[in-house]
């Protein structure tokens, strides 16, 4: 169980990603009433560019600006500077990039990247990472990897000063896809005594295997009795073993990204709701789903929405995905507290993925 400063949050927990301050696709009032989402991401990036971290600060944060009553995590900005900013140039003293919007020049610093989440209001935190492509070279990951610990700790050294902050801040493990520089990253953030650690640097290509194996090399280094979260993953049926290697948390825009697509996640495998066969199929999406799409509209109606290209699809897409995802994640909650979770694993495990 995680404790902010908006309600609790179970776990194990899969956040749905808010990018823009906004899950694409579906209401505030869909993630609580129908999906009972207890804590979304969003991202600092982009909220700095657009609409400025300092008016979401001046209409009361980013609580009350999206009107979200639960809990917020931010991520520091570090994976958007390298995955989406043009002409980066990293120092010591942070990363200078240019906007992907306009070409504005901007400076993140570790400090920097704590005040624009303190300004969003945010309940957990992230400190500002180095993250680095794949494949890249055992130098470069460790160049990366050690300029991320200088910079955990100047994100820190920044934070503690301030009174009394609400939240909390985690650290980021980077170290590419060697597994040595991962657990080297590890056992130095430790000594931060940080409140929650988080896994970074994944899902940047690398073959899906590897970033297992990248986890379960830096887990066992990580406080057992404080939250893991690693970002960025993952697929349905990755979740239940990210869990067994230990993660608590995890975020990635998966569910709503292929429901936009038209790729819907059920009990059975996967759906890809454009092909004919479901052109006159009256049954649910998934019937072992209670979502509201489930609930009311059939295979045939989603794939007409689909096909018509109407704006509707995408909310009961998203909807039916994230319910997919956070219902899992209950099932193993529950599994992990009445005992069963090594017996559900095994079942699972067994189950085919239907691939379409
Ligand atoms: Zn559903």
């Amino acid at each position: 169980m995680l404790h902010t400063p908006h309600g609790d949050v179970e776990t194990p927990v899969f956040m749905p990603v808010g990018t823009q301050a906004t899950v694409k696709g579906v209401t505030q009032r869909d993630l609580i009433q129908d999906l009972d989402a207890a804590i979304v991401l969003a991202n600092t990036y982009h909220l700095f560019l657009r609409p400025g971290h300092e008016l979401i600060r001046q209409l009361g944060g980013l609580h009350r600006f999206m009107s979200w009553p639960r809990a917020i995590l931010t991520d520091s900005g570090g994976f958007q500077v390298f995955s989406l900013s043009h002409l980066r140039k990293v120092t010591d003293e942070g990363v200078r990039f240019q906007s992907h919007l306009d070409g504005d020049t901007h400076l993140f610093t570790p400090a920097s990247t704590v005040d624009v989440q303190l300004a969003l209001g945010s309940d957990i935190l992230m400190t500002l990472d180095e993250c680095i492509g794949y494949p890249a070279t055992y130098e470069a990951a460790r160049e990366a990897m050690e300029r991320t610990v200088r910079w955990a700790r100047a994100s820190f050294e920044h934070y503690r000063q301030i009174e009394q902050p609400a939240g909390a801040l985690f650290p980021i493990v980077q170290g590419g896809m060697h597994a040595g520089l991962r657990a080297a990253c590890a056992a130095k953030l430790v000594a931060l005594d940080a409140d929650g650690y988080a896994i970074g640097g994944l899902s940047v290509g690398e073959p899906r295997p590897v970033s297992m194996e990248i986890v379960e090399a830096a887990t066992p280094l990580l406080p057992r009795d404080r939250p893991r979260y690693v970002m960025g993953v993952g697929l349905p049926e990755e979740l239940p073993e990210y869990v067994a290697r230990g993660v608590d948390m995890m975020d990635c825009v998966l569910p709503s990204r292929n429901a936009r697509n038209g790729c819907l996640f059920t009990s059975q495998g996967r759906i890809v709701i454009k092909q004919a066969r479901y052109k006159d199929d009256a049954a649910p999406v998934d019937a072992a789903c209670g979502c509201y799409t489930c609930r009311n509209f059939s295979r045939a109606y989603l794939r007409h929405l689909f096909q018509a290209g109407e704006i509707l699809f995408a909310t009961l897409a998203t909807i039916h995905n994230l319910k997919h995802y956070l219902d899992r994640m209950r099932q193993i909650r529950h599994c992990i507290m009445i005992g069963t979770y090594s017996e559900w694993l095994d079942s699972v495990r067994s189950e085919p993925v239907q691939l379409e």
